[in-house]
């Protein structure tokens, strides 16, 4: 291991973090951790240790902290960043858009600065389908329009024209931008998994604490969108696979260099009745649900075209829609209460 290549990984204490820590192991790479822990657990640390075999470094810090990731860069030799570390929930940056353009503009901006510094080059970056907006029409592909319609996708559009521009002022330079769609699903080991703070936000997380008994029913933000079962359409993808789309970027900026943009999607859309109905079938519980009016801002249908990524990083999603509930019921009902609950064990 001594010779592997040190890949940072910034919010790599995170839902896809963790499991792109794990990923990177495998593959070979030592990832070190780079993360403040504003929405996630040290110890998921240990987690990782028991399931990869060698414990990543950590560095508990901010992403907008300048002297702590010149140290970063001066202190270790890297070969690449991979730049998860980010606020995500739409409806907060609705609410507070200055933390978010901070947290997420101006984070990347200072660990721009400390790479360039630190003569690190190559960045897989974060971005998401959000970029697109309501798009006209689906499958989505990467030259679809990006007209983002809340905060939260504007500052990954900001970002991602950031990441042209550089590449553009000097081609040393690599970058990619990869635009996840909606990741779910945990490691089949269950030690490792989504474990968000307060009630979810998100689909997956609800749908698996209504399972495991934390919170009564679901609410299915509206059945009268033109989708063929009234309820929206995304589509949803092994958090695995999504991790595993990382080490494909890597290893292909790594050997060809260059300016990618792709969809990390499986191409397959299923509604919330679907999602529930295989979620049914995984945990063997029933998930009570009523019908609510939409959510503000929501699209009815959201899918990828994930050819591009097929044939420019030789990835693709391979997990299917009962493997990722079932091991994100795994995950949840051997850790009810996430990392901060029982051991997993
Ligand atoms: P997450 O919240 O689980 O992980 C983000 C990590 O970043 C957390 O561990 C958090 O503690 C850390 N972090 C936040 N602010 C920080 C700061 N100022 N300094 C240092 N660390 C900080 O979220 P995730 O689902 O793993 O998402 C990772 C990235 O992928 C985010 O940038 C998110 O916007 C993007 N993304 C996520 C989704 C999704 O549905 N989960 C979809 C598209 C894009
Ligand atoms: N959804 C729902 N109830 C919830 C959370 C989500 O019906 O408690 C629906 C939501 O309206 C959307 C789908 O589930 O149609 C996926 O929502 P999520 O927030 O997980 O992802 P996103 O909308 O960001 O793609």
């Amino acid at each position: 291991m001594s010779d592997a290549s040190n890949i940072l990984v910034t919010g790599g204490a995170g839902f896809i973090g963790a499991h792109t820590c794990e990923a990177l192991v495998r593959a070979g790479f030592r990832p070190v951790i780079y993360d403040n822990l504003s929405n996630s657990n040290a110890a998921v640390l240990d987690r990782l240790e028991r399931l990869t075999g060698s414990r990543p470094a950590f560095i508990h810090a901010d992403i907008r902290d300048a002297h702590q990731l010149e140290r970063v860069f001066t202190d270790t030799s890297f070969d690449a960043v991979i730049h998860l570390a980010g606020l995500k929930a739409v409806g907060e940056s609705v609410e507070q858009p200055l933390h978010y353009y901070d947290v997420n503009v101006t984070g990347t901006l200072t660990l721009l600065a400390a790479m360039r510094q630190g003569n690190v080059r190559t960045l897989v970056f974060s971005s998401s389908a959000t970029v697109y907006g309501d798009p006209a029409t689906v499958p989505i592909h990467e030259d679809f329009p990006r007209q983002p319609t809340n905060p939260y996708g504007r500052t990954k559009m900001v970002v991602e024209d950031i990441l042209a521009d550089l590449a553009g002022s000097d081609p040393d330079w690599r970058f990619a931008l990869l635009r996840y769609f909606n990741p779910i699903g945990a490691h089949e080991s269950g030690l490792i998994g989504e474990d968000p703070s307060g009630i979810p936000g998100n689909l997956l997380p609800y749908v698996a604490q209504v399972a495991v008994g934390r919170r009564q029913e679901l609410s299915v933000f509206g059945n009268d969108y033109p989708t063929p079962d009234g309820t929206g359409v995304r589509d949803y993808i092994h958090v695995v696979d999504l991790a595993e789309g990382h080490i494909a970027a890597l290893t292909h900026l790594t050997a060809q260099g260059g300016f990618v943009t792709t969809n990390l999607g499986t191409g397959n859309g299923f509604s919330v009745l679907e999602i529930v109905q295989a979620f049914e079938r995984a945990s063997g519980r029933r998930i009570p649900l009523r019908f609510a009016p939409r959510r503000p801002g929501d699209i009815a249908a959201c899918y990828a075209d994930p050819s591009h990524a097929n044939r420019l990083l030789g990835w693709k999603a391979l997990r299917d829609i009962d493997t990722m509930c079932a091991d994100a019921w795994r995950w949840q009902s051997r850790n009810p209460h996430g990392y901060g609950g029982k051991d997993g064990s």
